[in-house]
């Protein structure tokens, strides 16, 4: 019987990214491919033009939305959670990863050797997506986009009551919430729903496709009324969620006397705030912190750590001194995530 494959001689780090070789397929890969296997619908991910995509059904709708695919041009596999399809010689499953809809790991397994692709992910509680599950495993690629001990995010039910005392405090003010349309829009709407404020939100027309799909997959989201057409007047008192390139340029003079606040974990950054012009950075992450990146490692037990996606030396250092065997993988291309 053939050894068992070490991890490192069946994924390989290629210039499209991920490549699985007995599967023959890429992960989230940077350009147009044959086979793909997408671990959620940011465009950092999920790229046109590929011929085969595989990814979960909410994926592939989001995909669907976003990158104005007609699926004509090749195949689209939806795969849902938990299920195993064998591409080549591989298993592969996709697990939650609770980073967005639809959002998962990808678990691969050859020959007795298991490789899981973390994608993007947080262990913070979200109800606008599934819970990640930690799946052991031989070689783990994580993401470490706020792979950095200073990324402490705080919970996010305490920055939404921040928004909302100011929202109290300054009743003649509107409030602008910068938020990504994939993910952050409908968790920040879930989080104020959560915390009781049930008032209609208005959105930018660039949010309307995403909440409507998240909709569409029973994700309650309140109301929210389209901000297009309304008279300045009526934004006074009221939340407007816009993503956050807008909240800077000329579609935010619609909006009267803003206090700008954007959603995101680099809102940890204060000078990232400042020089964004944003009056009350909100801490919201869809990420792993530094404390969640750790955790999650230590609970697949993986002997193998693959850091990608972010501050790889912090996270390969850390991993070293835990007795890991840890290196970073250099994918080029990775955009800052869309937070
Ligand atoms: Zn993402
Ligand atoms: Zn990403």
């Amino acid at each position: 019987m053939a050894a068992t494959p070490r991890p490192e001689d069946w994924i390989r780090v290629t210039p499209l990214g991920l490549w699985c070789e007995p599967g023959g397929f890429h992960v989230d890969p940077l350009r147009a491919v044959e086979r793909a296997v997408v671990t959620h619908g940011h465009s950092d991910h999920a790229r046109g033009g590929h011929a085969d995509v595989l990814a979960t059904p909410e994926t592939l709708a989001i995909m669907a939305l976003r990158l104005r695919e007609d699926g004509t041009s090749g195949r689209r596999q939806p795969l849902p959670y938990g299920e195993t399809v064998r591409i080549g010689e591989v298993d592969v499953r996709l697990v939650p990863a609770g980073h967005v809809l639809g959002s998962a790991q990808v678990v691969m397994d050859y020959r007795g050797s298991r490789v899981v692709v973390s994608g993007d992910y947080k262990r913070t509680p979200d109800p606008t997506c599934a819970s990640f599950e930690p799946v052991p495993c031989d070689a783990f690629v994580t993401e470490a986009t706020f792979g950095l001990p200073v990324f402490r995010h705080p919970p996010p039910a305490g920055e939404i009551a921040r928004l909302l005392a100011s929202v109290r405090r300054f009743p003649e003010r509107s409030h602008l919430v910068g938020v990504y349309s994939l993910g952050k829009a409908q968790r920040v709407l879930s989080l104020l729903r959560a915390a009781g404020y049930h008032e209609p939100v208005f959105i930018h027309g660039a949010l309307a496709g995403c909440c409507d799909l998240y909709r569409a997959h029973g994700i309650d989201l309140g109301e929210t009324e389209p901000a297009a057409g309304r008279k300045r007047d009526e934004f006074r008192g009221r939340i407007v969620m816009a993503p956050p390139s807008a909240t800077a340029d000329v579609w935010s003079r619609r909006v009267p006397d803003p206090v700008v606040a954007h959603a995101s974990g680099w809102m940890r950054v204060r000078q990232r705030a400042r020089q964004r012009q944003v009056e009350l950075p909100l801490v919201v992450s869809d990420h792993a912190d530094w404390d969640e990146l750790l955790l999650t490692v230590q609970e697949v037990g993986a002997p193998k750590v693959w850091v990608t996606h972010g501050a790889e030396e912090a996270m390969v250092y850390w991993c070293r001194r835990q007795g890991y065997d840890a290196r970073a993988l250099s994918l080029v291309g990775r955009d800052e995530e869309e937070e």
